[in-house]
């Protein structure tokens, strides 16, 4: 896992190191200073995905400054 992914400050998705916008909701404010990688395959019955308000399945980061 590469180190210089890009982390969504909007909504914690882990997005490829060369992203200019969020895949997930295409917000521009992105950043390489987070920690916490975790993959939520189905949100509906995960207890960290309703903690971290995420609805669609992917990779997000648990912590972004
Ligand atoms: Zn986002």
């Amino acid at each position: 896992m590469a180190s210089n992914r890009l982390v969504c400050r909007e909504c914690h998705r882990v997005n490829d190191a060369d992203a200019e916008t969020c895949e997930s909701c295409a917000s521009s404010s992105l950043t390489e200073d987070w920690a916490g990688y975790v993959v939520i395959a189905h949100p509906q019955e995960s207890q960290i995905a309703t903690e971290m308000q995420v609805t669609e399945p992917g990779a997000y980061a648990l912590k972004v400054r």
